[in-house]
C-alpha cells in the first residue's frame, strides 16, 4: 500500500515564556499507508495529542515536515489552508462534552464543514446532515435538538458525523472513547471500524487503552516524552514488546482476556514521566528503566529496524 501520510522529524516545542521550552513532540518520523489504522499509545503527558494536532496543522510546526499524498503541507496554516485541507484531513476530539458548541443545534454543528460547499443549497445541506445522522446511528430529526439533550456516546456520534461529512481521507481520532462509559466505548469503536471500512479511511487512533488500540489497529506506535520508542504490527508488538517502556506499559494495562492476564508477569511503571521542559540526556526512559546501563544516560538511542522482525525500537539493548 502507498503511504498516504509521511511525517519526517516533526517537532513541536512550546515557549514557556521564561526562557524554557516544552519539548512536546521531538523529531518524530512516521508513515501511514492508505487505509491503514495506526494506534498511538503512551501515558498522559507523552505528547500524543500534540503530535496529532501538529500533523493536522492545528499547531504550527517548530521543524520537520508532513506530506499528504506527496504534497508538503505548510509549516503554519493560514485560514485558506484549513479550508482547502478540511475535505482531506479531519479530527475527532476526545471530549464530546466540550467539543460541541452548546448554543448550536446538532444540524448546525454537523453542517459546519459543508456550509460553504459550492454544489449544495440549504435543502441539499439538510439532506446530507440527515443522511449522516442516520449513518452514525442517530435519527434525522435529531438535527433540531441541542447537544445537552444527548448522552456522551450520542455526542461522540455527533462529533464523528461532523468530522466525516466532508468525506476526509485521513482522520486523527484523539482518545475518542476515553470520556465515555465503558458500556458505550465498544459501540463507538465498532462504528468507527464500520465507517473506516465503508469510506476507506486512514486513521491515527490515539488512546491509552492498549487492548482497545490493539483491537482496532494494524500497527502500533509507542510514544514516550515526545519521542517514538517502538513501532510494529499491533498484535506482534502487544504480545511480544521489545522496548522496556512498551513492556511495562502493556504489563500495567488491564487485560480483558483472563487467560492471557494469568500467563503474563505483572508489571507496574515505576515513578512519573519526567517533565518535557527538562528532558533528560541520553535515553528519556532511563530514570524509570529496570534495564538501564551506563550508556543509556549519555547517548540517545535512535529508532532502528530490528533484524528479522518487522519492528523499530529505540533502545541500546538492541544495538
Ligand atoms: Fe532502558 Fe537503556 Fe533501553 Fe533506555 S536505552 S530503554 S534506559 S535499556
Amino acid at each position: 500500500m502507498a503511504d498516504l501520510l509521511e511525517v519526517n522529524e516533526l517537532t513541536r516545542f512550546f515557549d514557556m515564556g521564561n526562557g524554557e521550552l516544552c519539548h512536546a513532540v521531538d523529531k518524530i518520523s512516521l508513515s501511514i499507508a492508505e487505509k491503514e489504522i495506526v494506534g498511538l499509545v503512551g501515558e498522559s503527558g507523552s505528547g500524543k495529542s500534540t503530535f496529532g494536532k501538529t500533523v493536522l496543522g492545528l499547531h504550527s510546526k517548530t521543524s520537520g515536515t508532513v506530506k499528504f499524498r506527496g504534497e508538503t503541507l505548510p509549516q503554519q496554516y493560514r485560514p485558506a489552508d484549513f479550508q482547502r485541507l478540511a475535505g482531506k484531513m479531519q479530527m475527532i476530539f476526545q471530549d464530546p462534552y466540550s467539543s460541541l458548541n452548546p448554543r448550536m443545534t446538532v444540524g448546525e454543528i454537523v453542517a459546519e464543514g459543508i456550509r460553504l460547499h459550492p454544489q449544495l443549497n440549504s435543502a441539499g445541506i439538510k439532506e446530507r446532515v440527515a443522511e449522516w445522522l442516520v449513518k452514525v446511528g442517530l435519527q434525522a430529526d435529531h438535527m433540531s435538538r441541542y447537544p445537552h439533550e444527548f448522552s456522551g456516546g450520542q455526542r461522540q456520534r455527533i462529533g464523528i458525523a461532523r468530522a466525516l461529512i466532508l468525506a476526509p481521507e485521513f482522520v486523527v481520532c484523539d482518545e475518542p472513547i476515553s470520556a465515555l462509559d465503558v458500556s458505550v466505548q465498544a459501540q463507538v469503536v465498532n462504528l468507527l471500524g464500520e465507517l473506516k471500512e465503508s469510506m476507506g479511511l486512514t486513521l491515527l487512533f490515539i488512546a491509552h487503552d492498549l487492548s482497545m488500540v490493539r483491537y482496532v489497529s494494524d500497527r502500533m506506535a509507542v510514544m514516550y516524552l515526545g519521542s517514538l520508542v517502538e513501532i510494529g504490527k499491533a498484535d506482534e508488538l502487544y504480545f511480544d514488546p521489545k522496548h522496556p517502556y512498551t513492556e511495562v506499559l502493556i504489563g500495567s494495562n488491564p487485560e480483558p482476556d483472563p487467560e492471557f492476564e494469568r500467563s503474563r508477569p505483572s508489571t507496574a511503571i515505576r515513578g512519573e514521566i519526567p517533565s518535557p521542559v527538562n528532558v533528560p540526556a541520553g535515553c528519556r526512559f532511563a530514570s524509570r528503566c529496570e534495564k538501564v546501563m551506563d550508556v543509556c544516560r549519555q547517548v540517545t538511542p535512535p529508532l532502528l529496524q530490528l533484524k528479522d522482525l518487522d519492528r523499530q525500537v529505540a533502545c541500546h539493548l538492541y544495538r
